[in-house]
């Protein structure tokens, strides 16, 4: 027997809201926000704060009811938390310093400081703290579906990223990482639970390898819905099917230059150029006649120390180099100098260290204590192979608005950096730093790009694609455990931290990415499982007794076979009608009029087809709705 099936909704256009418009809000420029706002679905109320109207909340509670199935049937446990949460929380974590303006902050009216929720790890691991003592309640999983607010630098493309907006987050906690009820069962568990949670949403994604970014941790993979308007930038290897997101890919081994690392003669005298006006490398490349590939571009960091590193190795930057049409890659410069965490290194202080920010040469690095100078492989040659000659180099002056060409590594860092790593260990050493005594190392510190070799199968080059990041989940071990002494008896009477994992998926974004997906030039396509109604019935004679009650016949016995049906019931023109039934997007639209009702049938059409329709007769028309919506989902 198969399961009874749970009764669709009826709704009529006269009786909701669906304030559908021609013109979309002028800030609008991705398909998702410009459609969802002239479908009526969202409207802007403040940057990045938006009304779900009642279409869009049908679709929200259709992403979080399948959302809902998954969590549930991988053994997670839905709760609810607060979004209002006493700053105290994060004295352990510091993550009310380290999400910096991310964090929403407010005071309530005896001066006491709140975040308002941009992610929970802190509340849960307390709420678990005070509920869980003993390893034989481990491990458990718990998930919410709430808003949460950050304070995004740039709220853009509507439900894409806002600053409130709904998320799913869950935290799984263990006593194991490895072993039945550890971690990574969960973990790999979850990863299921996510494919199919996108898959039945309709949507084409990939997962992929990802940096754990604020929320830190240990491994972590990014569930990216395929689009071309994405932010993100993933890597994928088609011989191997590795995919990393840009920012934790990987790159294969890359050849040594032939005449070593640094190797090869100046191409010509040292010259100095005036470039003023000139901030980026492309407007150098302009001003000089250069190509990017001969520029190198310098970027300095300073490194986050603790209070005890600062006291035992003072303030410690790092200056990595990469070649100009490269971009340095944060994560890999952290893990090439062997730090916790860097940021960009302040321009006002920098200058008064004696970095020229903006017209940075490597020069700039040596002499000065505490500065490591990382090199990535491929702007760390004197010679190019390619070209068979010595490589012409373009690089600052160290000076405001100057340039030098003919740069050379081992004539003008005066030392030779071939033998750099024996050098100077009082002047140059960098403590703390991976370096040590070394100032200067060659690592990867670059983005993968295009063509690069495959870090998973020899002779492989990676591809590139783009795409929106719609899930992230993470192993997170035992950051938070740890800050804030969620510790527990284990099987043999020792206390331990709890091992953590958590896992986040934006619902609301997860809408506006099916809309990226899938759309037209006239509007919305939804795919059936997240429409607001699987059936749009159109009533072109809206006082005609004979369709009003056809159409009202229909819906019922629609709704009794589990289909949502909206009818459009508005004293409007047909084309009116027509244009607005394209662009809210309903998967099914019935079109009830004279001449089809003559023939016993109706207007059968498919949003997701060119085709014009058909004419079905009507004792068929709810056998063939329901086709058209079910093994959707
Ligand atoms: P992003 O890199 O896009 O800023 P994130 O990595 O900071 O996102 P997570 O902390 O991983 O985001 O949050 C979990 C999920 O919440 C994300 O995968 C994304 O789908 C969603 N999300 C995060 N920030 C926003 C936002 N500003 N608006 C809408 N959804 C968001
Ligand atoms: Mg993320």
């Amino acid at each position: 027997m198969s399961a009874p099936v749970q009764r669709g909704s009826i709704a009529r256009w006269n009786q909701t809201m669906i304030p559908t418009t021609r013109e979309a809000p002028a800030d609008a420029e991705s398909p998702s926000h410009i459609l969802l706002s002239r479908a009526g679905y969202i409207r802007k109320l403040g940057a990045g704060i938006y009304d779900y109207l009642p279409l869009a909340w049908r679709v929200i509670k259709k992403v979080s009811a399948i959302v809902r199935e998954e969590m549930d049937a991988a053994g997670a446990s839905e709760l609810h938390l607060p979004v209002l949460l006493p700053i105290e929380l994060y004295a352990g974590t510091r993550r009310d310093r380290d999400y910096g303006d991310l964090l929403f902050k407010i005071n309530d009216r005896k001066a006491g400081t709140y975040a308002l929720g941009p992610t929970h790890e802190e509340p849960i691991t307390e709420l678990v703290k005070g509920s869980v003592s003993s390893y034989k309640q481990l491990p458990i999983n718990l998930y919410q579906i709430q808003v949460k607010f950050r304070d995004e630098a740039r709220p853009r493309s509507g439900l894409l990223r806002g600053r409130e907006f709904i998320m799913k987050d869950a935290y799984s906690f263990h006593m194991n990482v490895e072993g039945p009820g550890g971690l990574n069962e969960t973990y790999d568990k979850m990863y299921q639970a996510y494919s199919n949670v996108f898959r039945r949403c309709g949507l084409s994604f990939t997962a992929v390898e990802a940096e754990s970014g604020p929320i830190g941790g240990s491994a972590s993979h990014e569930f990216m819905v395929n689009c071309e308007s994405g932010e993100d930038t993933v890597l994928r290897c088609p011989a191997s099917g590795y995919a990393a997101n840009v920012e934790k890919c990987e790159i294969g081994a890359r050849p040594a230059p032939s005449k070593g690392y640094f190797g090869g003669d100046p191409s010509g005298v040292m010259e100095e150029v005036h470039t003023p006006g000139c901030p980026g490398i492309e407007d150098v490349c302009t001003f000089m006649k250069v190509k990017p590939g001969n520029m190198l571009k310098s970027v300095l960091f300073k490194v986050v120390s603790s209070a005890e590193d600062l006291a035992k190795y003072g303030e410690e930057y790092i200056l990595a180099v990469v070649r100009g049409d490269h971009d340095v890659n944060e994560g890999k410069v952290k893990a090439a100098a062997g730090v916790k965490a860097i940021a960009l290194a302040d321009p006002a202080e920098a200058i008064k260290k004696g970095f020229a920010i903006g017209f940075v040469s490597p020069r700039a690095a040596v002499g000065k204590p505490g500065v490591l100078l990382l090199v990535d492989r491929e702007a760390a040659v004197g010679f190019d192979d390619a070209a068979g000659k010595a490589k012409f180099w373009v690089t600052g002056a160290d000076k405001k608005d100057h340039h030098v060409k003919h740069f050379n590594w081992v004539r003008d860092l005066g030392t030779d950096p071939l033998a750099a790593e024996a050098h100077q260990p009082e002047t140059h050493g960098t403590g703390g730093l991976k370096g040590g005594n070394k100032y200067m190392m060659v690592a990867d510190v670059r983005n993968a790009v295009a063509g690069d070799p495959s870090p998973r199968s020899a002779g492989a080059k990676l591809e590139t694609s783009r795409g929106i990041e719609v899930g992230h989940i993470f192993k997170l071990g035992t950051k938070y455990s740890e800050a804030m002494g969620l510790a527990i008896l284990d099987d043999k009477q020792q206390k331990r931290p709890v091992i953590m994992g958590c896992y986040g998926i934006g619902v609301s974004r997860t809408m506006a990415s099916s809309v990226e997906q899938n759309h037209d030039a006239d509007g919305i396509i939804w795919p059936a499982a997240i429409a607001p109604f699987g059936v749009l019935i159109t009533i072109m004679k809206h006082d005609a007794p004979e369709q009003t009650n056809l159409a009202a016949d229909l819906a019922e016995q629609l709704a009794a076979a589990g289909v949502d049906v909206l009818i459009d019931d508005r004293d409007e023109r047909p084309g009116v009608k027509f244009k607005d039934a394209d662009l809210i997007g309903i998967p099914v639209r019935l079109t009830l009029g004279d001449k089809a009702l003559a023939a016993a049938s109706v207007e059968f059409k498919l949003r997701s087809s060119k085709d014009k329709g058909s004419l079905v007769p009507i004792a068929e028309v709810v056998a063939a709705c329901v086709n058209a919506v079910r093994g959707n989902g």
